[in-house]
């Protein structure tokens, strides 16, 4: 049975939860034990896949297929555990799970209410594939004390009450605001913020303070003994120059010893933290820096895009170089001369997106990095790009673009070179959708096998030639004009293993220039970088070194 350690905040959202969580995670493993992370979500959406990048941030897609908060992403680069779909929970799953059985009657009769039937859907969740790890490690979204994370709240008591005592501990964070007038750290809100919790049965045996200035050790004191918590407990998190630094800090201030000693584990198991140490070296001693721009269409949030921002990273690691990477909205494109914005740039990299706007720029810094011989790295829909780009300007198909941009039925504005894929293979089944089907859930979506042709880029990149990755769209390059592309230079090196599906394409006489049907970025590590960005970043330095 695992142990299950509930990770809650206060004072204010955005403390980084996801990030202490998935740092703790990594430090148990350093220890020895085997561990899951999980999120439960208080909002209503039933998984995040339809909320608005803009609004949500990245959606993380796991192998079985989910899409998930891009909190479960921290958790695998983290950990390297590959998350579930079930690691991800929200309100609004819960409930039409709830609802779902009523309608069945499985309930028999009875009057469904918040205790006892969703928090047992609650809980049921939680302790799924129990038996399989040592530690459970769960996260809720949100803040103590909103309307919609009580059922959660009262779900983790009700849990901890259930198991035997040593079996479950809750860890809370909260920040400790600065008062720059008096010079002083404030201590209440993170009184306040444990009140609420009380009063909700819930007792914090770790407290993780967010800090911008040193926490003096009498204040450390003041807070354990107001909030009924062993000083050795109160764990200071100060800010740090990367996330990656974060298990050696916690660590420092004994944030595993602390969640360790309240499961009363003794002696507890010596720390092995090299893979950490390594980590931080390179980000501490990397040498020079190239530029990548990133041409997309959510550039206004970071976390749009946060899995390919830490996988550049990583690449950067690989590579013992920083990168700098800057958010270009690929609409200034398609009123202004690409050249104006990318020069300067080592390498180019257009990310996912959904819907037309933005594309006719992303075609057009497409054509530069293609003519200008720049280092040129398109994933998803980056690859739909570069295809229809290298359609128009080189295979002389004027109106290549995709089916995903002719909405208005009878008029065909573009010849699709990207269609809508109805039927496809996975594993020994075929999946099946309709236009009209409802937009949650009906990609193809999760892990595919890609088969690479031997001595191509990405063969050599992967060092194989089968290879798995995670999918999330809807469209796909069409077949029937591949011979007419790789003509022009622009190579099928990758398909899926019945050939109907193209996963790469890559043109040989350049620099680098590789697209992906899949999302790489998703699987990589700070431990272990991503291949393909990883090569991707050593063709930048490459292209750094020629200017
Ligand atoms: N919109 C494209 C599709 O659905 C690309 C999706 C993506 O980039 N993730 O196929």
């Amino acid at each position: 049975m695992a142990r299950f350690v509930f990770v809650t905040g206060g004072v204010v959202s955005s403390l980084g939860k996801g990030l202490a969580s998935a740092a703790l995670g990594a430090l148990l493993q350093a220890r020895g034990y085997t561990v899951r992370l999980r999120k439960l979500d208080p909002y209503l959406n039933v998984d995040p896949g339809t909320m608005s990048p803009f609004e949500h941030g990245e959606v993380f897609v796991t192998d079985d297929g989910a899409e998930t908060d891009l909190d479960l992403g921290h958790y695998e680069r983290f950990t390297g555990v590959h998350a579930r779909g079930t690691d991800s929970v929200s309100s609004g799953r819960i409930y039409s799970n709830v609802l779902e059985k009523e309608r069945r009657g499985d309930y028999l009769g009875k009057t469904i209410q918040v205790i006892p039937h969703v928090t047992d859907e609650i809980k049921d969740f939680i302790s799924i594939g129990d038996d399989e790890t040592d530690f459970m490690l769960c996260e809720i979204g949100g803040t103590v004390g909103d309307i919609e994370g009580l059922p959660f709240f009262e779900a983790i008591r009700q849990f901890a009450q259930d198991r035997d005592r040593d079996e479950c501990i809750f860890m809370h964070l909260t920040l400790l605001p600065y008062i720059a007038a008096t010079g002083e750290l404030k201590t209440k809100p993170t009184q306040h913020s444990v009140k609420e919790l009380r009063a909700i049965g819930l007792q914090p045996d770790v407290l993780v303070c967010r800090s911008k200035m040193e926490i003096p050790e009498k204040e450390r004191a003041k807070i354990a003994l107001f909030c009924n918590v062993r000083p050795e407990a109160v764990i200071p998190a100060y800010d740090l120059a990367s996330i990656y630094e974060a298990p050696l800090a916690y660590h420092e201030f004994g944030l595993d010893q602390a969640v360790l000693d309240a499961f009363r584990i003794a002696p507890a198991p010596t720390p092995k933290l090299d893979r950490w140490h390594d980590v931080k070296d390179r980000l501490d001693n990397a040498e020079g820096e190239v530029k990548v721009a990133i041409v997309g269409k959510y550039t206004t949030l970071e976390d749009a895009y946060k899995s390919i921002a830490e996988a550049l990273t990583h690449g950067g690691m690989a590579n013992r170089t920083r990168v700098n990477a800057s958010w270009i909205d690929s609409e200034v494109f398609e009123s202004e001369e690409p050249a104006a914005h990318l020069e300067g740039f080592h390498a180019i990299l257009v990310p996912g997106g959904f819907g037309e706007r933005g594309t006719e720029g992303m075609i057009r810094a497409t054509r530069y990095a293609r003519e200008k011989k720049v280092p040129y790295f398109g994933i998803c829909l980056g690859m739909q790009m570069a295809v229809i780009e290298a359609a128009r300007n080189l295979a002389g198909i004027a109106k290549a673009g995709s089916e995903e941009f002719d909405h208005e039925a009878g008029k065909k504005r573009f010849e699709p070179v990207v269609y809508h894929l109805k039927e496809w293979v996975q594993g020994n089944h075929v999946s099946r959708r309709k236009i009209s089907d409802d937009k949650g859930g009906t990609m193809r979506l999760g892990a595919y096998t890609a088969l690479l042709q031997e001595g191509s880029r990405v063969a050599e990149i992967y060092g194989n030639t089968t290879i798995e990755e995670r999918h999330r769209h809807r469209y796909e390059i069409d077949t029937r004009f591949r011979d007419r592309l790789e003509e022009t230079g622009l190579g099928f090196s990758g398909m899926s293993p019945d050939g109907r599906l193209p996963e790469t394409v890559e043109i040989a006489d350049h620099p680098w220039f590789v697209c992906v049907q899949f999302h790489p970025e998703l699987k990589s590590k700070p431990f272990e970088p991503h291949p393909l960005f990883a090569d991707f970043i050593r063709a930048a330095v490459e292209t750094s070194r020629l200017v």
